[in-house]
């Protein structure tokens, strides 16, 4: 039997117990034979802050974030990357040698990654993007378009104050439509990202014109319960590339495992069936 401590991680958030990533990291650690643990834990409101001390006590590599969490993690975190710091919120905290804690914010990272990993000759940077919503996903999608050379992003959200918030962080590479010009952008764009909660039933399928979308587009929808949402059946009818929110969950969840685990995770169609179940 092995001396060695067993590797701890663990994501926290309220309610928890929906969560992919105990499944996610657990099928790593076992794929890579590592001696190690990820845990689901419901953490309240006030409780993240001391939630968060006592597993860096407890000797826990790190440990995701979700929400209503990911806001406050960042305060709490002594040193956090650019990105999180541009987003604004993390979802993946390490806790140092040197005893410190450490925030990073790894939606981008997934959002981009599960893209390429599909459209090797994927150039994010080229022609417009259209980002619908302008809530916390919204943010890291726009950042990552953005540091991957996006020089148009225009954003459209139900509340457009909340876009014009977003937008009020950029420059002239971000712009804010109102959602009523849905039809006419998307005709224009070559990457459309659904980051709001719409798609998930007929009831709140997102009102666009199929037939407006240009067929040189990919399109990405973050919703990944169901799989194949509104916006992603018309990509489908119409041939258009697209990318669903499971490869992005996934390849967001790349980072952590490699800074407390120390090995980089593959992404297999196992995996995929593995959290669809
Ligand atoms: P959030 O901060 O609460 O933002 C929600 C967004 O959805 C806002 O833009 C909101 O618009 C919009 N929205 C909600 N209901 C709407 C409606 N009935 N009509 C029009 N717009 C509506 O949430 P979030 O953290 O950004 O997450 C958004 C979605 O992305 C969720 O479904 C989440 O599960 C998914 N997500 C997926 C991944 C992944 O890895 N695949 C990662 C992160 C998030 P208002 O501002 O007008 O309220």
């Amino acid at each position: 039997m092995s001396n060695k401590k067993p590797l701890l991680a663990a994501v926290l958030g309220n309610p928890i117990s929906h969560s992919k990533s105990p499944r996610m990291h657990n099928y790593w650690l076992k794929q890579n034979k590592i001696e190690g643990y990820y845990i689901p834990i419901k953490v309240e409101d006030n409780k993240l802050e001391e939630t968060i001390y006592s597993l860096k006590d407890m000797g826990f590599s790190g440990a995701n974030v979700t929400i209503p969490h990911k806001v406050k993690a960042l305060d709490i975190a002594h040193q956090s990357s650019k990105r999180a710091q541009d987003i604004g919120a993390a979802n993946t905290l390490t806790f140092t040698e040197a005893g410190s804690i450490y925030a990073d914010n790894t939606d981008g990272y997934g959002f981009i990654n599960n893209i390429k990993s599909k459209y090797t000759d994927w150039i994010p940077g080229r022609g417009s993007s259209l980002v619908l919503g302008a809530g916390g996903a919204s943010r890291a999608v726009v950042a990552a378009l953005l540091e991957q050379g996006s020089s148009d992003v225009i954003v459209l959200n139900r509340t457009i104050e909340r876009a014009q918030e977003l937008r009020d962080k950029y420059d002239k590479r971000v712009r804010v439509e109102k959602w009523s010009s849905l039809n006419e952008i998307v005709a224009t764009c070559n990457n459309i990202i659904n980051t709001t909660s719409l798609g998930m039933n007929d009831e709140t399928a997102i009102n666009i014109n199929p037939e407006a979308i240009s067929e040189k587009a990919l399109i990405s929808d973050l919703v990944y319960t169901p799989l194949e949402t509104n916006l992603l059946k018309i990509a489908k009818n119409r041939k258009i590339r697209f990318v669903d929110g499971l490869g992005m969950l996934i390849h967001q969840g790349v980072p952590g495992f490699e800074a407390w685990f120390g090995k980089t995770p593959l992404i297999t169609e196992d995996l995929r069936e593995l959290l669809l179940q």
